[in-house]
């Protein structure tokens, strides 16, 4: 069977590149504490990493320390710079929002943060805050107002906490512009492998090590690096910087499939889609059809997305985004995730929507 995979927003596949360095890494032997020559051909391969990370978001290197993912970076940031209020926006990935007790910022129908709400809620309270704001959904796509919130946190004599691992390697991502003081990546979302994250810490900010035990990472995350994994990050981030640019066309796709799918099903919902949008996300409701039922059914006919609200235990539960939307839940609970990759193809959209087109035909025939 033909497969299709548009669920590139839960991982994407690993660069044949980012593999082939990882390949020859895992066949050095070297620490890169150690002081000797296979250590520091180590230490060289771990700063050539670091460095070209570094690049795709405009970063120094030194700003960079690597983490096991996303989430731990999450973790250090929200909960490694101590002695802060936390503000969180509603649509937070659920590793920002169990990181640590947070005031909630709520956002807009359309899924972008209220920055009057916020304003207020830093006006209110005069002790430091750290806020944390996603830089692009994992759901919806929705791109959020980061360089204006920062410079509104920072009005209020805050730190401003970025989570870009959805946007990182989709959209121009410089950290300098955008004013954030922290800020999140992880490897698998762009093509790396999976277990390797990044936080970059831009701003000057006393930041307390959650993992200790060595001086690893200039003190700020203890353990031997996890090198064969950063050398595939590092080249992964490469890859995504020079193909930034070529991107964007994935929208094309995107919106042809938006298109298709909502003339089919003329009850079809698109969440977050009159807003800016990462150019590859589509969430997307069959009112009256479980997401589940949907995932369920796409996958029996080879095509891999998610239900808008998939967790990590694989169960569908009742999606936190588009409860902060206003989304009424029988509406949310039908939501699907359609994400797409630089490798998706025509032919992919052509089976998601004959597989999707089926199933609606077969729900209308069974309801008559
Ligand atoms: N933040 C966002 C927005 C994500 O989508 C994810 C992964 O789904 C994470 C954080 C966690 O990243 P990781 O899987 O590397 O722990």
């Amino acid at each position: 069977m033909r497969l299709a995979y548009l669920d590139w927003n839960a991982t994407a596949p690993l660069r044949p590149e980012a593999a082939a360095a990882m390949t020859e890494s895992l066949a050095r032997c070297g620490n890169p504490s150690s002081v000797h020559r296979f250590g520091r051909e180590a230490r060289r391969a771990l700063e050539a990493a670091r460095a070209q990370v570094a690049a795709l978001v405009g970063a120094a290197a030194a700003a960079i320390v690597f983490t096991s993912g996303g989430t731990e970076a999450n973790q250090l940031a929200l909960r490694g710079v101590a002695g802060r209020r936390l503000l969180i926006a509603a649509i937070e990935h659920d590793s920002v929002r169990d990181a640590a007790p947070a005031t909630v910022v709520p956002v807009t129908p359309q899924g972008v943060v209220d920055l009057d709400a916020l304003e207020r809620m830093l006006a209110a309270d005069p002790r430091p805050a750290l806020v944390s704001l996603m830089l692009a959904n994992n759901e919806t796509g929705v791109i959020q107002p980061v360089a204006e919130a920062a410079r509104l946190v920072h009005a209020h004599g805050a730190l401003l906490h970025c989570d870009a691992v959805q946007a990182a390697g989709k959209l121009p991502l410089d950290v300098g512009r955008l004013g954030a003081d922290l800020l999140t990546l992880s490897a698998h979302k762009l093509g790396g492998p999976q277990g390797v994250g990044a936080l970059v810490v831009v701003a000057d900010v006393p930041l307390r090590a959650l993992q200790i035990g060595g001086g690893q990472e200039r003190g700020r995350r203890a353990g031997t690096e996890n090198l064969p994994g950063i050398v595939g990050f590092g080249v992964a981030c490469a890859i995504a910087a020079r193909e930034l640019d070529g991107y964007a066309a994935v929208a094309t796709l995107r919106d042809a499939a938006q298109r298709r799918l909502t003339a089919m099903v003329p009850e079809a919902r698109v969440y977050g889609g009159n807003t800016a949008r990462l150019p590859n996300t589509l969430c997307l409701a069959m009112p009256g059809v479980p997401a589940a039922t949907q995932v369920m059914a796409l996958d029996l006919a080879g095509v891999m997305v998610s239900a808008g609200s998939a967790c990590s235990s694989g169960k569908v539960r009742r999606s936190h985004v588009l409860d902060a939307m206003g989304v009424p839940a029988a509406a949310a609970e039908s939501a699907i995730r359609i994400s797409l990759g630089w490798s998706t193809t025509p032919a992919d959209i052509d089976q998601l929507a004959e597989a999707w087109g089926a199933l609606y035909a077969r729900r209308r025939a069974s309801a008559a």
